[in-house]
């Protein structure tokens, strides 16, 4: 294969700049012509590319490439309107990502249009035992690119851009902060993708240095931890990430951002049946979101083929549910909208590499 051509999307305004200047072209209005044309009219082609020379068009595709990300396959969710994609990258490796259209609030309200979840890696090296995603390891971080390019293929397949982004697809964000930040800075950025920080989530199963790099950023997203147990015992029991940075590192370091964050934490619990739906383990989510300040998203586990894992009876989740919302801990139950198209993570993907 010949080599990769690097992805316009994921430089920032200084590289283009060098780029350009590699091409003979110095003037400062050229890079602003070409960010507009990457960020702002979404450009896929060069030749689209008018008020920039021939010459220089050409010079650009030959080195650099606009549209990385091809989307293979789709499927709808019959009961829902949300649609998982699976994109091919420039090395034939497979990403997920699930567009969600906006929930209409109880005023009738909403205040997003279209969330996309994303991906950050290609499979994941943290290996929770109940994921898709982490079932055959690591194979690579995504480029800030190819976590851009994302967006720019999922508008493409929706016919109408993205408002609200999360990272909750294939991969753990805060263990690729390399290129998770750079993305992030030019997903916020108003020259760039300009999208608000306050509609970027990044979910992490609780890597503590890169929840600390995340912090240190300053770029001002929420954050969403996957706790799915609110002791030792049970993280370990399915999380292997747990015994490296167990809950007396992870609580401190959520501590700190919360103390700095103008958002609640969203703590995600997914309700596995015999492993942490237990009243006892309520009662002990009370404590730490109450602790956290944070509030709680229940998911009932979404069977992943080949695991045993199942998920607990719909009155057993409501009842879940309730002990949290008596102790006044803002919660939602979320049946996932798309179980019917294996929405979970890595799901897709292991269909079609399995
Ligand atoms: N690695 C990060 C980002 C991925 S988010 C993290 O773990 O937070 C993906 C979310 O889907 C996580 O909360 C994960 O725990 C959850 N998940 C994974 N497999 C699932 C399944 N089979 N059913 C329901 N949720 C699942
Ligand atoms: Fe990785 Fe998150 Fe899946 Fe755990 S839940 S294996 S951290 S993607």
């Amino acid at each position: 294969m010949p080599p990769a051509r690097p992805l316009l999307c994921g430089f920032t305004r200084d590289a283009l700049v060098g780029a350009l200047a590699e091409l003979g072209e110095t003037r400062a209005y050229r890079a602003t012509q070409l960010m507009e044309w990457i960020w702002k009219k979404r450009a896929s082609d060069f030749e689209q590319m008018t008020n920039l020379p021939p010459a220089l068009r050409h010079g650009l595709a030959e080195r650099y490439s606009l549209c990385p990300l091809a989307v293979v396959d789709h499927s709808q969710s019959a009961t829902g309107r949300t649609r998982k994609l699976l994109c091919r990258i420039q090395d034939d490796e497979l990403v997920e990502m699930v567009l969600i259209p906006a929930a209409v609030g109880d005023a009738g309200t909403q205040s997003t249009r279209l969330t996309l979840c994303v991906s950050s890696q290609v499979g994941c090296a943290f290996g929770c035992k109940f994921c898709a995603s982490g079932l055959h390891g690591l194979k690579r971080n995504l480029t800030t690119g190819e976590i851009i390019g994302q967006i720019f293929a999922a508008e493409r397949e929706a016919g109408e851009r993205v408002d609200n982004l999360v990272f909750m697809g294939m991969g753990e964000p805060l263990a690729n902060t390399e290129n998770l930040l750079p993305a992030l800075r030019l997903i916020t950025d108003p020259h760039a993708l300009a999208l608000s920080p306050r509609h970027i989530t990044v979910s992490t199963s609780g890597n503590v240095p890169g929840l600390l790099k995340l912090a240190n950023s300053g770029i001002p997203v929420r954050l969403a931890v996957s706790l799915h147990g609110a002791t030792d015992e049970v993280r370990s029991r399915i999380m292997p990430v747990n015994r490296r940075w167990p809950l007396a590192e992870l609580i401190p370091a959520l501590e700190t951002w919360q103390a700095s964050s103008k958002h609640k934490i969203t703590l995600e619990y997914i309700l596995i049946s015999g492993v942490n739906n237990a009243p006892q383990h309520a009662q002990e989510l009370v404590s730490l979101a109450q602790r956290l300040r944070a509030k709680v998203n229940l998911i009932p586990y979404n069977p992943v083929q080949g695991l045993d894992w199942q998920r607990p009876s719909e009155d057993a989740c409501r009842s879940f549910c309730r002990t949290l919302l008596s102790h006044h801990i803002p919660t939602t139950l979320r049946y996932e909208k798309g179980l019917d198209i294996n929405a979970a993570c890595g799901q897709l993907r292991l269909r079609h590499t399995s």
